[in-house]
């Protein structure tokens, strides 16, 4: 089954012939830029069975994990669609809500949760990691 997707103006569109590995909604002190105020819903894809079509930016930054993350987004409508961590090039994060069906995919685990603001609404029926969990397989 193939999975798609694209940004608000569908100047960039992706999809995947395989499914996600795992999908989880992170609460880092970044993905709340870049999710409104909210945490982002990530899902994540090995790159060998992914393909983007259209141009995209990319911001880098060294994330509260320490690491080098690439975050790609649209230069024409700004939407965030993609996150990769520089030292694990085997999966690609995608913003769950570029999904084309954000129902086709669940969120196992919530992480970044001590960064989390009083406010935040975490699910109580999936696992919690206070901060960074072990790196994806
Ligand atoms: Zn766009
Ligand atoms: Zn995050």
């Amino acid at each position: 089954m193939t999975i798609e997707g694209g940004c608000l103006c569908k100047a960039v569109r992706y999809s995947s012939s395989a499914q996600p590995v795992i999908t989880r909604v992170c609460w880092c002190r970044t993905c709340q830029y870049v999710a409104a105020g909210n945490a982002t819903v990530n899902v994540f894809f090995r790159t060998e069975s992914f393909t983007v079509q259209g141009e995209t930016r990319d911001y880098a930054s060294v994330a509260d994990s320490g690491n080098i993350i690439h975050r790609r987004f649209c230069p024409q409508c700004g939407t965030p669609l993609f996150t990769g961590a520089e030292a694990r090039p085997h999966v690609i994060g995608v913003r769950a809500g570029t999904l084309d069906d954000p129902n086709s995919v669940q969120p196992a685990m919530t992480i970044w949760t001590d960064s989390a603001p009083r406010w935040a609404c975490i699910a109580e029926s999936i696992p919690r990691v206070a901060r960074q969990p072990p790196p994806l397989a």
